[in-house]
Parts: structure tokens; C-alpha cells; sequence
């Protein structure tokens, strides 16, 4: 009789300790959202995949197709190709390429360019069935951006 008791005692206690933490939950701040219905704005500081960076005034890519970046790169990740013009002293830039499915994103890429001209994406959401869904085709991102 005595062991009935007790283990309603504490059985009780639990449930009103339980019972506590829930009401207490139930005012505290909303930190969730409801994803992917609702997104919150990703920190500055995230790094998603490498992006060519837009230049806003000439509306191109800063780019010099040197291959620092793709020379640096520890995953062997980067394809860059520059050609130059008829007519052109500099070389344009005709391939941009990323296999993110080996990049670790080390940030070397980044680091090393002479031009300030790699940034990282804001993309955190990817998702694909194939590992060719993440070859990307950066100097295309790019022109899609461009105004
Ligand atoms: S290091 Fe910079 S400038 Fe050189 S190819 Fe890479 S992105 Fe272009
Ligand atoms: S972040 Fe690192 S691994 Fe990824 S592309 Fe740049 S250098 Fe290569």
C-alpha cells in the first residue's frame, strides 16, 4: 500500500513537472519557422557554393581568368577558361565551372584571388537526385544575374 502510494506520488510529481515545461514553452518566443513554407534570411556570414561576383557599375564579372583559383583548389573542383577576342587586349572569360559534390568549401578559392571576383552563395537549400545536379555552370549563374 505504501509502494502504491509513493509511486503515485511520483508519477504525479512528473506529470506537473512535465506539465511545467510545456506552459513554459508555450510562451516563450517562436525561433521556428515553417519550413520550406516560410524561410528565414540566412546570416551574411554563411557560406554556400562559390559564385562569380557582379560587378554592379561595368554589370559584368570581375574575373581576369587567371586560374589562381583553379590552380589553389585542394579538390581539384574548379574548371576556368579565358580566351581573348578579336580585337580585345584582355581575355574574356567563356568557362566557369564547380563540381560541388568534392568541394569542401576550404575558402582557398576565395582567398587566393588577385580580384576580389569569388564570393560565397547564399544557397543552403540544394537538393537533387544526381550527382550532376551539382556541376555547376558559375559564369551562367552569373549571366542570370546580370541586368
Ligand atoms: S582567381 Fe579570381 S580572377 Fe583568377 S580565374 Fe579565379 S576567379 Fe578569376
Ligand atoms: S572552396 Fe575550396 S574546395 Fe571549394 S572550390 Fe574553393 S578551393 Fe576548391
Amino acid at each position: 500500500m505504501k509502494q502504491y502510494f509513493s509511486e503515485l506520488y511520483t508519477g504525479g510529481k512528473s506529470l506537473v513537472e512535465g506539465l511545467g515545461v510545456t506552459m513554459k514553452a508555450l510562451f516563450q518566443p517562436i525561433v521556428t519557422v515553417q519550413y520550406p513554407r516560410e524561410e528565414i534570411d540566412i546570416t551574411p556570414n554563411y557560406r554556400g557554393h562559390i559564385d562569380l561576383v557582379l560587378d554592379p557599375e561595368k554589370n559584368t564579372y570581375l574575373c581576369i581568368s587567371c586560374g589562381m583559383c583553379e590552380k589553389s583548389c585542394p579538390s581539384d573542383c574548379i574548371k576556368v577558361n579565358g580566351e581573348k577576342m578579336e580585337g580585345e587586349k584582355k581575355k574574356s572569360l567563356v568557362l566557369f565551372e564547380l563540381d560541388f559534390t568534392k568541394c569542401s568549401l576550404c575558402g582557398t578559392c576565395v582567398e587566393v584571388c588577385p580580384k576580389d571576383a569569388l564570393e560565397y552563395s547564399q544557397e543552403y537549400n540544394l537538393a537533387a537526385f544526381t550527382k550532376e545536379a551539382f556541376h555547376f555552370d558559375i559564369l551562367k549563374r552569373l549571366e542570370e544575374r546580370r541586368i
